[in-house]
């Protein structure tokens, strides 16, 4: 279910590709499970729910759309390990129930090339959804992602090459609408991104900020709100986990100064929250909560 937050005269609307599965040793790495499963307790094959978010920006440069989920060119094995099912169309069926059609869409920022967040830029052009060729799921948009991320998503290793498909971004090439950029850019005077590293190279969080207010979209340099309040809980998709420290430490720091609403991308219990002072530094008190294994989209969305 879609939520609409205001920051200064900017409506944001949280939307979501839909809940997935994903291994507990994933999002926690190096953690010790018996400390991690006080967060959030996994099933019987160890897996834990993971929300999928992207967020929509009534900006002053347009409607802007941030990450894409995982969308429909998926596999069926694909969608049995992510628990995705035989749910389709999910993050476009949400931006509909606020209101909002692929069409409506001016800019698509790429927080980085991962499939479930680049997945749905890019879908298969038949009457079915079945097999086909590829086109932009964003006819009028233009795409945004950054040089580092594209290149190593275009020139995998064995580690990272399961994530990387290169549908997701080539049609976008092919069609002249994926801008590749270097460095934090600027869209508007409301929107802005600022390279985060750690989760990759040069993964981009997206900051709204308007009238004095911000809101900050970590993506996954802080997938959990559990990563900002122990610094030391990296994930172990991690490319560069040192990195990924550094990086929290000081989005921790602008995010108090800025007393900033976060939104959490893939935390399957806080949506949003703010930072405050806690006893053993700051933490997140968080504001919009869920239920862990609750699906934010119906059950069955039609073909
Ligand atoms: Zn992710």
């Amino acid at each position: 279910m879609a939520t609409t937050v205001q920051i200064g005269g900017v409506r944001c609307h949280i939307v979501s590709d839909g809940l997935n599965l994903s291994d507990g040793g994933g999002f926690f790495g190096v953690v010790p499970r018996v400390m991690w499963e006080r967060v959030i307790a996994p099933n019987a094959r160890h897996q834990i729910p993971a929300d999928d978010r992207c967020l929509l920006i009534e900006s002053d440069a347009g409607l802007v759309l941030v990450d894409t989920g995982n969308g429909d060119k998926l596999g069926e094995k694909q969608r049995q390990i992510l628990g995705v099912g035989e749910r389709r169309a999910r993050l476009l069926t949400d931006m509909a129930s606020v209101g909002f059609h692929p069409e409506d869409v001016d800019v698509v920022i790429l927080t980085h090339f991962h499939g479930d967040h680049a997945g749905g830029a890019t879908r298969w052009d038949t009457p079915d959804g079945s097999p086909g060729a590829v086109v932009p799921t964003f006819p009028r948009a233009r795409y945004i992602g950054q040089r580092i991320d594209l290149a190593e998503a275009s020139f995998p290793n064995e580690r990272t090459a399961a994530t990387y498909k290169a549908d997701n971004w080539q049609p976008l090439l092919a069609a002249g609408r994926l801008e590749v950029v270097d460095g934090p850019q600027r869209i508007g005077s409301q929107v802005r991104t600022e390279i985060a590293p750690g989760h990759t190279a040069a993964i981009q969080v997206v900051w709204v900020q308007d009238r004095g207010e911000s809101l900050l979209f970590l993506t996954d340099a802080c997938s959990w709100a559990v990563h900002l309040d122990r610094l030391a809980w990296v994930p172990s998709f991690d490319i560069f986990p040192m990195t990924s420290i550094e990086t929290k430490r000081t989005l921790r720091r602008h995010a108090l100064e800025r007393d900033a609403l976060l939104v959490f991308q893939h935390d399957a219990q806080v949506v949003t929250g703010r930072l405050v002072s806690g006893p053993r530094g700051p933490e997140v008190q968080p504001i919009l909560t869920k239920e862990a294994w609750s699906d934010p989209l119906p059950t069955v969305v039609g073909a």
